[in-house]
């Protein structure tokens, strides 16, 4: 049964009463009674319901694992507690290739929003920040690949 986002409970009791009893996956706790004659309705309701919750709980974990980091040590203490460094990078390759040697984790996405979350390259230390105080780093996500 693992998987089944709603499991629906129909028993002779309830046949009797005309209502069907419903498990939600993301809330197994709490069953409910649905009126049978309500379930074409209720079922695509609640269908679109577990999915905001869920997608709202996979945010919100994603988010809360998420570690702006500004050298080598935050970003090595990041990923291995298996959160996601948020960092600038210089760019190089020789930097992205030192991280993933050092660390074992690689690059994972660069954001569309580049606003910057530090001056320096988090590997090599360049200072990014430029005269006019836009930065020439990218900003940039490592984590581990499991
Ligand atoms: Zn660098």
């Amino acid at each position: 049964m693992k998987g089944v986002p709603v499991r629906i409970e129909v028993g002779p009791r309830d046949l009797e009463n005309g209502v069907v009893t419903v498990a939600r996956r993301d809330d197994l706790e709490n069953k409910t009674t649905i009126n049978v004659d309500d379930l074409a309705t209720a079922i695509p309701a609640l269908l679109a319901e577990i999915q905001k919750n869920m997608l709202e709980k996979a945010r919100a974990f994603r988010d809360a694992h998420i570690v702006i980091t500004q050298d080598m040590n935050e970003l090595t203490n990041a990923v291995n507690g298996g959160c996601f460094a948020k960092a600038m990078w210089c760019g190089d390759r020789a930097c992205e290739d030192k991280v993933k040697e050092l660390t074992s984790a690689s690059t994972r996405v660069m954001p569309f929003d580049q606003t910057p979350v530090g001056t320096k390259c988090v590997c090599c230390g360049k200072n990014l920040l430029k005269e006019d105080g836009s930065t020439d780093g990218k900003v940039i996500y490592f984590a581990k690949a499991y």
